[in-house]
């Protein structure tokens, strides 16, 4: 005889396989989903079922050039709940009300008074009212939850170590949700957009992946096995700060020559805008129009720079291995000019048959990723339930 905590365990498991074979191939029929998973047709129909009227499912239409009986197609119903994703920075927080998909509804960018956990997660809770005001209420759309996107260590929604905030244990989910009332959960931002990617992007059809980012800071997040690697402290995939020149700048990690104190997007701006002697605000679209013109100061950095940082994807990818390398972060605006030296230095250090780089990021992709840290939670019932200080 069964006990009841094995039938709750083995439904949940159920509803995680179904949820995640619609992510991934899209809709599909109840029979379909049947032969895929194994499970028998009795099983498939109870939670789809179930999941139906949880509204987190819904049925198409059946095609109607199908001969015989038309089976109708299940999918998730990515437009019954809203979440909301903050990219921090510093001086302003990046906001996005989406779908379950991670697709963006509205935006907007929010400039804070100060860097303190206080007033960053007041604008925050300003910004969570605005956005689902601006939006309205579609019918039976709720927000089911937020995601907090940073730079630094944070573990279980507590933010360890930030260098660029110069925060050190702050809990900011919970005084996020403290707030706001419903669950929210946080990440570091270059995991945020790995697992976007992973749910909803190019990683969709990958196990094992490398999530490059390169912006403010360089980092490269693991995803094995389809989930992203933290570490034993939270601290995986900080390959900007792998050690480029001992006798290099200082970094705000302490240490001198990190790899993020040379390549960085502000930072190979600033150097190209100091080669060329300009006044006055540069940007990266002016050092790719540059690049684009011949400059050979401008292509030049981003040759140094994409050989720099292809190196130490070369010993990245002999630890890690990966199937494929997803380029993000504001320095994919220089698209080939950075990635092609990448590439040819990531095939010269690799061990065996480099995977590919593939850059894919907008603006939004920072927020989009920290939106993910909410929306997985629907796909992945062993994760921790966020925080939900507050909640009565
Ligand atoms: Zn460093």
């Amino acid at each position: 005889m069964k006990l009841k905590g094995d039938q709750q365990t083995s439904r949940a498991i159920n509803r995680r396989l179904i949820l995640n074979l619609l992510r991934r191939e899209g809709a599909i029929s109840r029979a379909e989903i049947a032969a895929i998973t194994g499970l028998s047709p009795a099983a498939v129909t109870f939670v789809v079922a179930e999941l139906l009227s949880e509204n987190i499912l819904v049925e198409g239409q059946a095609s109607l050039g199908a001969p015989g009986r038309r089976p109708i197609p299940i999918d998730i119903n990515y437009a019954g709940r809203l979440v909301v994703g903050f990219k921090l920075m510093v001086g302003a927080v990046d906001c996005v009300l989406t779908d379950l998909a991670t697709t963006p509804l509205i935006s907007r960018r929010v400039s804070l008074p100060d860097q303190s956990p206080q007033s960053t997660v007041e604008a925050c809770a300003t910004a969570v009212r605005q956005l689902v005001a601006d939006w309205g209420a579609p019918q039976g759309a709720q927000l089911s939850g937020i995601g907090i996107a940073m730079p630094g260590i944070i573990i279980n929604g507590v933010c360890r170590l930030s260098h660029r905030f110069n925060w050190t244990d702050v809990p900011i989910a919970a005084m996020l949700a403290e707030l706001v009332h419903v669950p929210v959960w946080a990440d570091d931002d270059t995991n945020s957009f790995a697992l976007a990617q992973q749910l909803f992007g190019l990683g969709r059809h990958h196990r094992t992946v490398g999530a490059l980012a390169i912006g403010v800071g360089i980092s490269c997040a693991v995803v094995i096995d389809g989930s992203v690697h933290h570490g034993a402290n939270g601290a995986a995939g900080k390959l900007g700060h792998s050690i480029y020149d001992p006798d290099g700048p200082l970094c705000e990690c302490g240490r001198r020559g990190c790899l993020q104190t040379f390549f960085t997007e502000p930072v190979l701006v600033r150097r190209w805008k100091e080669a060329k002697g300009f006044s006055g605000e540069v940007t990266r679209h002016d050092m790719l129009d540059a690049a684009q013109a011949g400059d050979h100061i401008a292509i030049d950095l981003l040759r140094e720079a994409g050989e720099g940082i292809g190196k130490f994807l070369g010993d990245f990818c002999n630890v890690i291995d990966p199937e494929v390398i997803v380029g993000g972060g504001e320095a994919v605006t220089f698209g080939d000019y950075l990635f092609e030296p990448m590439r040819g230095a990531l095939k010269r250090s690799a061990f065996s048959a480099p995977p590919p780089i593939t850059p894919d990021w907008a603006d939004d992709s920072w927020a989009r990723g920290a939106a993910a840290l909410a929306t997985q939670k629907l796909f992945d019932f062993e994760s921790s339930p966020g925080e939900v200080a507050g909640i009565a």
